[in-house]
């Protein structure tokens, strides 16, 4: 029986959340609301915006999402400004700066009857910012979406992009480390996961266990994961040291799951020193994924006993959402966006070294119970707090109190 999107959602987030959405939509009735990013696939945003536009249609909602168009040279020039605005020094040319802004001009010739109609527009992350400033006239309220990490920009950008920022209505950080001071109302909406996506959607038996012959290992010793690029601050040589710690009281394998790294120098040198650190144990599982392998990332996450996510610095840790949705205990570095997610003891473990790490594995591995009990706390507190359908419940709600002029704001100390 066909199922509309939103009772697809009922079944995994709830009734009561999508009622509570239905009911915030409903003053929201007719309006138009537009999405603006810089490509239609690949990365978090686009993946966000697949599934909350056509959720916000079937609120009655008149949503719809725009792409901005840009050459070579545009998306070379907004990469630097990506780059600079999460803290490298980066130097952008004047001529890079021309392409930049006559690309957004270009794109608001474009959208322009579009826009000015609008009666709220979404504008996501530095690409398309500067648009606002073709559009005096706008009738709707503007807000700025930063899905990145602003904690410490690169201040000569940040001043530059800032300056089209202040012109809009407000803006939305992921998280409050990330958030700059501006002079209109900022909101803190965290990241969130789709319940419905390749990455985390139900899986049968046998697709989960297919992962155990597919790569080798034995189904008959658990298996501790890892999911991260090959980066320094995911501290995967820590992660084998705490596993080599934990393995001499017990058997089992550690799965280490990334992507290969061809376009990053360093991910190739880290990548090395961890090949060189696990050579002499044939129980330790490097896999190099494909960045569309989010079927089988999905399975193998599924598939392990108990997941590690031992960052030393973190923005917010998709993985540990990810795995926790799963109802799967979870070892995390105290930091970043991990300490949101995991209450110590509680939703999964907190952990500041590898031998901190070690303890917890073996602990865990030798209390099944408590495994499961941690896995099922992980996964209501996900449910409750991390969906997408909550991430759409704020934006709803940020509507609502922008349209009616709420400016009561609560300061929470
Ligand atoms: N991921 C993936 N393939 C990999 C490594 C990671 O698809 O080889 C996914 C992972 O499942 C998660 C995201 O990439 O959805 C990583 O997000 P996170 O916030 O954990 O870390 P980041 O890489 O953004 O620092």
């Amino acid at each position: 029986m066909y199922q509309g999107i939103l009772e697809q959602y009922a079944n995994v987030a709830g009734e009561d959340v999508i009622d509570h959405l239905r009911q915030v939509a409903e003053s929201l009735k007719g309006m138009k609301v537009v999405h603006i990013n810089s490509t239609r696939d690949g990365g978090g945003v686009a993946e966000i915006l697949n599934r909350l536009v056509p959720l916000m249609q079937e609120l009655n909602i008149d949503a719809s999402w725009q792409v901005i168009l840009g050459n070579a040279d545009f998306f070379q020039c907004t990469k630097g400004f990506h780059n600079a605005l999460q803290g490298r020094d980066v130097g952008i040319t004047d001529s890079q700066i021309r392409v930049y802004e006559e690309t957004n001009a270009t794109n608001a010739e474009i959208l322009k009857a579009q826009l000015e109609e609008a009666d709220v527009v979404f504008v996501h992350d530095p690409q398309p910012v500067a648009m606002i400033k073709h559009f005096p006239k706008r009738k709707g309220k503007w807000i700025w979406r930063c899905h990145i990490d602003l904690s410490k920009p690169y201040r000569p950008i940040w001043k530059y992009i800032r300056d089209f920022v202040t012109g809009y209505d407000a803006s939305i950080f992921s998280l409050s480390e990330f958030a700059q001071a501006l002079p209109h109302p900022v909101y803190l909406i965290p990241p969130s996961i789709d319940p419905l996506s390749e990455k985390n959607i139900e899986l049968d038996y046998e697709e989960i266990n297919s992962v155990y012959e597919r790569f080798n290992l034995d189904p008959e010793r658990p298996v501790l994961l890892q999911v991260s690029r090959f980066d320094r601050f995911k501290d995967p040589l820590g992660v084998i040291h705490a596993y080599k710690l934990a393995k001499a009281f017990m058997p089992f394998q550690l799965v280490m799951a990334g992507g290969s790294a061809t376009d990053d120098p360093e991910g190739d040198s880290v990548l090395e020193e961890v090949r060189k650190a696990s050579s002499d144990d044939p129980d330790i599982h490097i896999l190099l994924l494909p960045s569309d392998a989010h079927r089988t990332i999905n399975a193998l996450q599924r598939a392990s006993d108990l997941i590690l996510q031992k960052s030393i610095k973190e923005g917010f840790g998709l993985t540990v959402t990810e795995a926790m949705w799963k109802a799967k205990p979870v070892i995390g570095g105290d930091v970043g966006g991990i300490k949101l997610q995991i209450f110590d003891h509680n939703t999964g473990f907190l952990v500041h070294t590898p031998e901190g790490a070690a303890l917890r594995i073996r602990y865990l591995f030798h209390h099944r119970d408590k495994m499961q009990e941690m896995g099922m706390k992980a996964k209501q507190f996900v449910k409750e707090n991390f969906l997408l359908t909550r991430h759409l419940r704020e934006y709803l709600t940020l509507i609502v109190a922008l349209i009616n002029n709420v400016d009561e704001r609560i300061e929470l100390s």
